[in-house]
């Protein structure tokens, strides 16, 4: 039976979804692995609960004060303390900014391999592989990840998020001496209700075809009606129509959600990078020539103007809120 570590994401005192997400992908990687959802912050009890809620056999908090404001090189040194000590098969992260930040820096520590931005995992003669997209989504990789634990950070909305109680035995350690040379002051929200791109399970993106910033009111009627996320090209970010954290792409956000519905979006391949891997994929757009055809499942040659007011009247019709 493996051990394996998830490291949990957490905002505001609540777990991310992500988490369960990466506690799924323990289970799909090794059903009978012993789960370890681990925790780093101050005063985690609630969240403890919620893991073990998710599947979570034993959570591991690290609930100290002094990591109570994310600190790359502090957490990743009491990480590290910890992982030498019970010495995990795997440790799952997830693919979000943080994990990105904090899983190379363990796997330095640790001297072990990392494997990033995975989509798949698995096995082959004992050692965890993992799929992973390589040269802004062009091709896929199929990696082995050497040393124990093997190091992965999972992409979000790649593995469906456990949905069986575990045990969730609490145990919580105070690390020892830790040196947090760069501690984060503060995390500024986005003044939104609907979902991040990042985290969403339909996302409705608009690019220049949209023809300005007044038009993205329609994309947002339709993605609250799918209580879908609003995303954006890189043209349109630059334009200065939309932040730059609803940007999807090589310079963006990477996402795989259920539903990617792109309109007015060329599909450039520094775009397809950050969404190819989207289960399905519905591209509106007036140039049959454009090459987000050549990747959607469904297509429709059509003006964003008449299209998207159609779709908004069909699902006010079917019922949506
Ligand atoms: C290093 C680098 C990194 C980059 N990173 C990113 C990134 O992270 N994300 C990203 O998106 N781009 C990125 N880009 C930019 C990328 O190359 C493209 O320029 C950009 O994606 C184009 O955005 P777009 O599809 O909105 O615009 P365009 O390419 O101009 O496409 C607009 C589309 O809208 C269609 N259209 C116009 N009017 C209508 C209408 N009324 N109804 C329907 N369709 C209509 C047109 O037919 C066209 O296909 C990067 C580029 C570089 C060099």
């Amino acid at each position: 039976m493996s051990d394996i570590w998830v490291l949990a994401e957490a905002r505001d005192g609540e777990l991310k979804r992500v988490t369960y997400e990466l506690i799924g992908a323990a289970r799909a990687l090794d059903a009978e692995a012993a789960v370890t959802v681990v925790l780093l912050g101050s005063g985690l009890a609630g969240m403890a609960e919620a893991a073990g809620a998710h599947g979570a056999d034993r959570v591991l908090a690290l609930d100290d004060p002094r990591l109570a404001a994310y600190s790359p090189d502090g957490w990743a040194s009491a990480l590290a303390e910890q992982a030498r000590a019970a010495t995990p098969d795997v440790i799952l992260a997830p693919a979000t900014f943080r994990g990105r930040d904090l899983a190379p820096r363990l796997a330095a520590k640790l001297g072990v391999g990392l494997a990033s931005d995975v989509t798949e995992l698995g096995r082959s003669d004992g050692a965890v592989t993992a799929l992973r997209p390589i040269y802004a989504g062009k091709a896929l990789a199929r990696v082995r990840v050497a040393g124990k634990p093997a190091i992965l950070t999972v992409r979000p909305n790649s593995f469906p998020a456990a949905d069986t109680a575990g045990a969730g035995r609490l145990e919580t350690v105070v690390p020892g001496e830790l040196t947090a040379l760069a501690v984060s002051s503060g995390i500024e929200a986005a003044a939104s209700e609907r979902p991040d791109v990042a985290e969403a399970d339909i996302i409705v993106s608009g690019g220049r075809g949209m023809g300005g910033p007044e038009h993205f009111a329609m994309l947002e009627e339709l993605a609250d009606l799918l209580r879908a996320a609003v995303g954006a090209s890189r043209a349109v970010v630059d334009a200065g129509w939309r932040p730059h954290g609803d940007q999807v792409g090589q310079t963006g956000k990477t996402v795989s959600p259920s539903l990617y519905i792109a309109c007015g979006i060329s599909g450039a391949v520094q775009h397809l990078a950050g969404m190819k891997t989207s289960k399905v994929i519905v591209a509106i757009n007036k140039d049959s020539e454009a090459p987000i055809f050549g990747l959607a499942d469904y297509g429709i040659v059509g003006d964003v103007f008449d299209v998207v007011p159609a779709l908004i009247d069909a699902l006010r019709a079917r019922g949506g809120s």
